[in-house]
């Protein structure tokens, strides 16, 4: 279905789709970079998701996490996935077993897609993940032969998160893109989950400008240029020394989280500024001291998260 076709059935002109559209991009921090044409710019690219050893949680911040208001009206991001097509995701789509793991062969055939890997892939032993009675890391290096760009997505894809201490050894995307000297643009997109925003608009940026500035860590630049320490609320508690160590002392329920373990200071995110969940709120909000979710040292190299490490 072209994109003409899903908008009619949606009932809604292009017109309102542009301003849908210019609507989310300020939401997402584009509205630099967002050319006119967009809407023409981005007609089905294909897509194909293959998940590691994960929780379904990016998935799950990915499809919900920029829902509009009013769920019986349909938002930019609907539309835009919509417009995306997606060819393969275990979670999402209807087919299951072979036909499924059909899908996914021909799409790799085709090639040209945009690769989007949720969670680590195990590099201690390939028998720690098969899928389709084929070893994850197979199907990942098929799959990135013929891919157009790779977006790891999570804490896990990108440089191993919570799998990474475990027997699996559980590693992210560019570890095994390096093992088999496999040359294809990469975008990290940490985080545990992947913010909604930082997905789609890495994607809207990719379809229109091509890969975004990127950092030593390849995080684009545009979401991971700053600390969380830098621009965090509390900065000025921290500058003045003060510092909560009594949960349950109101006097201390803003102050700097330094203490309780706060990893604000070495964690490059726009958390402060964006927030989560359409902008309610995001962790030291609540009081829940920043465990560096976006770091590629997460999480063995920055725990224990609700005390201060003693190096
Ligand atoms: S709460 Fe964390 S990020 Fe905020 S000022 Fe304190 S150490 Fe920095
Ligand atoms: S504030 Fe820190 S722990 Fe929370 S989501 Fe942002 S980077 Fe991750």
């Amino acid at each position: 279905m072209e994109l003409g076709d899903v908008l009619k059935a949606r009932m809604i002109t292009r017109r309102d789709f542009i301003k849908m559209v210019t609507a989310a991009a300020a939401a997402l921090g584009l509205s630099e970079i967002l050319p006119p044409n967009f809407a023409q710019a981005a007609a089905k690219p294909p897509v194909v998701w293959l998940h590691g050893q994960e929780c379904t949680g990016c998935s799950e911040s990915v499809l919900s996490g920029l829902a509009g208001p009013c769920w019986d009206q349909p938002n930019p991001v609907d539309v835009i996935l919509d417009v995306v097509e997606i060819k393969y995701h275990e979670t999402i789509m209807a087919a299951a077993g072979e036909v499924a793991e059909h899908a996914l062969e021909e799409a790799i055939k085709q090639g040209g897609y945009v690769l989007v890997v949720e969670g680590s892939i195990p590099a201690a032993d390939k028998r720690f993940l098969y899928v389709g009675g084929k070893p994850l890391e197979a199907t990942f290096v098929d799959a990135a032969k013929n891919a157009a760009a790779i977006l790891a997505v999570g804490a896990c894809a990108t440089y191993g998160g919570i799998n990474r201490p475990t027997p699996s050894k559980g590693r992210g995307v560019d570890y095994f893109l390096q093992k088999y000297k496999i040359n294809k643009p990469l975008i990290n997109l940490p985080g545990c989950p992947v913010r909604p925003e930082w997905f789609f608009g890495t994607v809207i940026h990719y379809l229109t400008k091509g890969v975004p500035q990127l950092d030593r860590f390849k995080r684009p630049v545009l979401y991971f240029g700053k600390t969380v320490h830098s621009e965090c609320p509390r900065k000025h508690h921290y500058d003045e020394g003060r510092f909560l160590f009594d949960w349950n002392d109101p006097k201390q329920a803003d102050y700097c989280l330094f203490f309780k373990g706060c990893k604000g200071y070495v964690t490059f995110s726009d958390c402060p500024n964006l927030l989560w969940n359409d902008g309610a709120n995001w962790c030291i909000g609540v009081n829940a001291p920043c465990s560096g979710c976006t770091e590629p040292s997460f999480y063995p190299g920055l725990s224990p998260l609700f005390k201060l490490r003693e190096d």
